[in-house]
């Protein structure tokens, strides 16, 4: 069995007069969402997705029960909207991850519309799995900006896809093996917008409980500015089932015999394989 511990935190910011994000951190599933929309718009459609979400994957707990969970939830948002004007035109982004099996191996499903994010912390790296669906993001994508143009984009808050502004929706399905010792970061644009990557990555590796690194991201994006909500969920994988042992295990054995396991581990059929999409 694959064990995870996770801890959550969320905050209005300093700048916000409301909090319109919401998030899901229960034992095998995760999520994040930050809704937009005037009034109470943007509360009621990440509430409204996270309700969805945890429903349709509670009734198939799969990797397709998630995608599924996405595209009700989207169904949801734009169904409330319908019905209610004041509420035209609400949206949410929301990002995924549900420890399922498959092919009886364990592995996390993530998935994701808009632009929060999962990032892993592995080995003491963080890299983001999930690309951002944002007007400079997506032109990155395409070459045609540069890290730092993206970055201070004058069109940062556009998103280019979102849950609740149609009746369908396309969702980024990735997945990735769990390894004991790997940390999942899910977190709205209020942390990465304040706390950049390196800054995340320093309290993964100070902060061992995940329920203080939430809370520690939090405060560290409140002391930037805190110029929007802010949302982290961690998880961090606890037991694996011993797949990391066998992993280093079969790379050690085929390793030169000077090699530390470190150096081992990163061989070609270690556990550093990037995640792969599965749709
Ligand atoms: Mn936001």
């Amino acid at each position: 069995m694959t064990s995870l511990r996770c801890g959550a935190a969320t905050d209005v910011g300093l700048v916000r007069p409301n909090n319109q994000d919401d998030y899901l951190a229960d034992e095998t599933l995760f999520a994040v969402a930050d809704g937009m929309g005037g009034a109470a718009g943007g509360e009621i459609a990440s509430r409204t997705a996270v309700a969805a979400l945890k429903a349709t994957f509670g009734a198939d707990p799969t990797a397709n029960g998630l995608a599924d969970g996405v595209r009700n939830a989207n169904r949801a948002v734009w169904d409330k909207a319908q019905e209610r004007p004041d509420l035209r035109g609400m949206g949410t982004t929301m990002t995924a991850m549900a420890l399922v099996e498959d092919r009886s191996e364990d592995v996390l499903a993530v998935v994701n519309v808009g632009d929060s994010r999962v990032y892993l912390f592995r080995d003491g790296v963080l890299d983001q799995l999930t690309d951002d669906h944002s007007v400079p993001e997506e032109l990155l994508r395409a070459g045609r900006l540069t890290p730092a143009e993206a970055a201070r984009h004058p069109q940062r808050n556009v998103l280019t896809r979102v849950l609740g502004v149609d009746d369908e929706v396309e969702v980024d399905c990735f997945r990735v093996t769990p390894y004991k010792g790997d940390r999942l970061v899910l977190a709205s644009d209020g942390l990465y917008n304040e706390v950049d990557e390196e800054g995340i990555a320093s309290v993964m590796r100070r902060e061992a409980d995940p329920e203080a690194a939430a809370r520690q991201l939090v405060e560290q994006a409140r002391a930037g500015g805190g110029a929007d909500n802010i949302t982290v969920v961690v998880v961090d994988v606890v037991d694996d089932d011993d797949r990391s042992a066998r992993a280093s295990a079969t790379v050690a054995a085929a390793a030169m015999p000077s090699r530390s396991s470190a150096e081992a581990r990163t061989g070609p059929t270690s556990r550093d394989e990037p995640a792969r999409a599965w749709t």
